[in-house]
């Protein structure tokens, strides 16, 4: 018998997340703060309950997939949080939420203090790739904790790269963000610097096909999003920009210069103040347009 789990935030990944720990016959019972994706969730068949709180009263271990540190504050301490629990010692909590590694140790010292174990777990790979169950899972924490949870993660990813002790599964994701949020430039200026010159995009994109270097599928994934200028978002702009701004914090404490992801910051921030923030992180490109051009 599997034994019963929770995922507390049912967005992009979260969802998915659950229905697939469902497919392969974990027990899930999930909750999210808005009602909208509550329904979704019923809707898809999954066992919704009204707090974490709750969802940690049935599940053995408990996986957060919510946006940010403040937002794993809120599913932990406050109303009907899951330290409000009278039934968590020994229980595990997965946090998979990107979130910096300062925060990570805070939260695995209270989680511990309630007699949880913590695993830092964010994760590499995105909605295709969580919807297929081929993430790859970023772990920090005890080798025999991640052990006794591997059919879950199984069941959700196709890889657990241990990157060390808790914290350092935070660490590493920064460390793979700071690609995709490069590369995600990278391939939105080269559009943009094919459309001023008159030349089709698509061309990009079969170079890119012929290109061992560069055949990659990050690029694969983005291609149609750019080409048909539909930002509907697999990784929102906010999110990305939320965890380019840890890298920046981490490289300015480090003293560590990262002059083109602090560039990318810059163009995400103008993205935001644009109110892209819900967008797929793509939609920077609507920022490269010729001055004077909308
Ligand atoms: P999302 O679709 O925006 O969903 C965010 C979830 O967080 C929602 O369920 C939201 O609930 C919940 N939330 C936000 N603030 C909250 C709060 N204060 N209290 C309780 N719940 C709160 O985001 P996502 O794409 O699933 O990403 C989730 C996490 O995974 C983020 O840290 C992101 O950086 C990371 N990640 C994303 C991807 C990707 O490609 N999408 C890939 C790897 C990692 P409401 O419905 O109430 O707003």
């Amino acid at each position: 018998m599997k034994p019963p789990i929770g995922v507390v935030g049912l967005g992009i990944m979260g969802l998915a997340i659950a229905k697939n720990a469902q497919k392969a016959g974990f027990q899930v019972f999930v909750s999210n703060r808005s009602a909208v994706k509550r329904e979704i969730a019923k809707r898809e068949g999954l066992s919704v309950v009204n707090s974490p709180m709750e969802v940690a009263e049935r599940a053995q271990a408990i996986i957060i997939m919510v946006t940010d540190p403040a937002a794993v504050e809120d599913v932990l301490t406050g109303r009907d949080g899951i330290f409000s629990s009278k039934n968590i010692k020994g229980k595990t909590l997965i946090q998979m939420s990107t979130i910096d590694e300062k925060s990570t140790l805070e939260f695995s010292e209270s989680t511990n203090k309630n007699g949880m174990v913590y695993i830092d777990c964010p994760v590499a790979g995105s909605k295709k790739q969580v919807e297929e169950a081929q993430l790859i899972l970023l772990a920090g924490g005890m080798k025999a904790d991640l052990l006794k949870w591997d059919d879950l993660f199984k069941a959700i990813g196709k890889a657990v790269v241990h990157a060390g002790p808790v914290g350092k599964g935070s660490a590493l994701k920064l460390c793979m963000n700071l690609i995709v949020a490069q590369m995600t430039t990278a391939l939105c200026e080269s559009v943009a610097l094919a459309k001023v010159q008159d030349l089709n995009p698509e061309k990009i994109f079969e170079v890119i096909k012929q290109s061992p270097a560069l055949n990659c599928g990050y690029f694969q994934i983005k291609e149609k999003t750019l080409l048909e200028e539909n930002y509907s978002p697999a990784f929102s702009l906010k999110n990305m920009l939320k965890d380019v701004r840890f890298m920046d914090a981490v490289a300015r404490q480090k003293k560590l210069p990262i002059p083109v992801t602090q560039a990318v910051k810059f163009l995400m921030e103008g993205a935001l103040t644009e109110g892209l923030g819900d967008f797929d992180l793509t939609s920077i490109s609507a920022l490269l347009k010729p001055a004077g051009k909308k």
